[in-house]
């Protein structure tokens, strides 16, 4: 198929071969590298360093040396840093989403999307810096004053994925500057370059050397990451990513007792009671299970329909879910780019043709599309779904809707609520009263109430149960990379 490579207006914003630590852009100790590759074509686009504990350690002692100095700059200052960093952001969104779609393979459109949502998390916390208020509190004992004040944490490990190169980057990153914290981050193995033109635009507004690391590693992830969870100077971990992974790091943590912030997998139900409003809640299964071809957290995996619009719903999906054009991120017209690699697509087919042995019925798709390149896959409609398949306990993370029929709101919120994990959940309903009442009868993090698309630097994003804890983004997400320090003022 034609792929066509970006052309970088400014060439600068690709880094090869390089991380970003101390201000400097250095490649790893050992010299090793590793290829990235261009999803769509399979073909490499260039290398990264494959660092490893040693590389990892060199960044810490640059985050706890720029340390001192960061945290003194007053709220104001800082505030100007992150909002020259944003407005860098906004003037090279195109050139931040090439990179983008180079590496994730997301349509640009899509990219230049998330380039201004990841920039938009660099504004809003430009806008909290200067408020981080502590409180006064009247004490118990006579005389005493008591004060908080909000003082940063320290070092922070940052370990993101790749299904959003830039915004997962920057909605940690934001808030831990913004507190007054400095950080290592540890790139995505599948999509170092565009954490690295984020680093570069940071280095042009004038982030002091040493409070932003940006390191690499694809075969040594599992080595940074002990490194990063164990080092007595870091701090806190924020991670986002899977819950087998989350779990590895909670127990690494444990020998330093780090604060940590997990974001980590959904198995986001989507229900539409008879009561929607249909075009509504078709657009809203869209946007909610086929964005970024079904490889994000916040992804529907679960479509419950009951049954007296089913019918109804299905033919409609499916209709628009065939109106899909998938191909190469570049390509005019494209609405669905491929999955990251092969593993994926191995995951997706295997769900499709679970669900296909156990009675599911494919409506649309379900098929591998190798002219195309190895890692697309048919955007896909199963009905007559059943809880004993896959594609209904985990996390598919590709571009396959499961339709379940369901009769009774009861029915639909135990069905809903049954797993372990819980980020977002999405339901449609016109009834106010049945609105409220299932808004809060869902276990999850977040719910999107006649709406599929609930991302938002000013919402706090973050799930509960196995989704993990801490909230990213709005007014709380500062507060995770800050202790409240309480003083009390003895004998007036
Ligand atoms: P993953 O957990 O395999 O990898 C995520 C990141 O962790 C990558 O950068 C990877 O290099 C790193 N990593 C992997 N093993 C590690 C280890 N032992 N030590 C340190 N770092 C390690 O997840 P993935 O498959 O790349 O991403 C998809 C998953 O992420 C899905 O489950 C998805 O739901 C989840 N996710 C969650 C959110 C959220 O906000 N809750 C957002 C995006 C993705």
């Amino acid at each position: 198929m034609h792929h066509t490579v970006p052309k970088l207006n400014d060439p600068s914003l690709l880094k090869t071969n390089v991380a970003y630590v101390n201000g400097e852009w250095v490649q790893a100790k050992s010299g090793k590298t590793f290829e990235v590759t261009d999803p769509s074509s399979g073909k490499p686009i260039g290398v990264a360093p494959e660092m490893d504990a040693e590389d990892t350690k060199l960044a810490i002692d640059a985050a706890a040396a720029a340390f001192p100095e960061f945290r003194k700059k007053t709220g104001r200052e800082r505030s100007k840093l992150l909002r020259r960093w944003y407005d860098l952001c906004v003037e090279n969104s195109e050139d931040i989403a090439r990179l983008i779609t180079w590496e994730n393979g997301k349509p640009f459109a899509d990219a230049k999307g998330e380039a201004t949502y990841a920039a938009n998390f660099f504004e809003w916390f430009s806008e909290e810096a200067p408020r981080l208020y502590g409180d006064t509190i009247p004490a118990s004992v006579p005389g005493n004053r008591v004060v908080t004040i909000k003082e940063p944490i320290g070092v922070c490990g940052l370990i993101t994925p790749w299904n959003f190169p830039a915004a997962m980057i920057t909605r940690k990153i934001g808030p831990a500057l913004a507190a007054g914290c400095t950080v290592v981050a540890k790139s995505p193995g599948e999509t170092p370059f565009t954490a690295l033109a984020l680093a570069e635009l940071a280095h042009r507004a004038g982030v002091p050397k040493g409070v932003i690391n940006i390191i690499s590693a694809l075969k040594n992830t599992a080595e940074v990451g002990e490194v990063l969870t164990t080092s007595p100077v870091v701090k806190k971990v924020s991670f986002t990513g899977s819950t087998p992974v989350g779990k590895i790091l909670m127990k690494q943590s444990s020998s330093t007792l780090k604060k940590l912030s997990f974001e980590l997998g959904g198995n986001a139900p989507f229900i539409v009671f008879d009561d929607a409003d249909l075009d509504t809640a078709v657009a809203g299964a869209i946007a909610s299970k086929f964005r970024s071809s079904g490889q994000t957290c916040v992804c529907a995996n679960r479509l419950y329909i009951q049954s007296g619009i089913y019918d109804k719903f299905a033919e409609s999906f499916a209709a628009k879910v065939k109106e899909f054009k998938v191909g190469g991120g570049y390509t005019d017209g494209v609405t669905h780019g491929p999955l990251i690699h092969d593993r994926a697509i191995g995951k997706v087919e295997a769900h499709v043709r679970d669900a296909e042995k156990k009675g599911g019925k494919v409506l649309v798709g379900g098929q591998k599309m190798p002219e195309l390149g190895d890692n697309f896959f048919q955007p896909t409609v199963i009905s007559g779904m059943t809880v004993d398949m896959d594609l209904a306990s985990e996390e598919t993370f590709g571009p396959v809707a499961g339709l379940f029929k369901f009769e009774t709101e009861e029915e639909v919120v135990r069905l809903a609520n049954n797993t372990e994990v819980g980020l977002a959940g999405y339901f449609f309903s016109k009834d106010i009263q049945r609105v409220t009442r299932v808004a809060e009868a869902l276990e999850v993090g977040m719910v999107g109430v006649n709406t599929g698309l609930i991302s938002d630097p000013a919402a706090p994003f973050g799930g509960v149960k196995e989704s993990g804890f801490g909230r990213e983004g709005s007014k709380y997400g500062v507060g995770d990379y800050q202790v409240t320090k309480m003083i009390t003022y003895g004998g007036n």
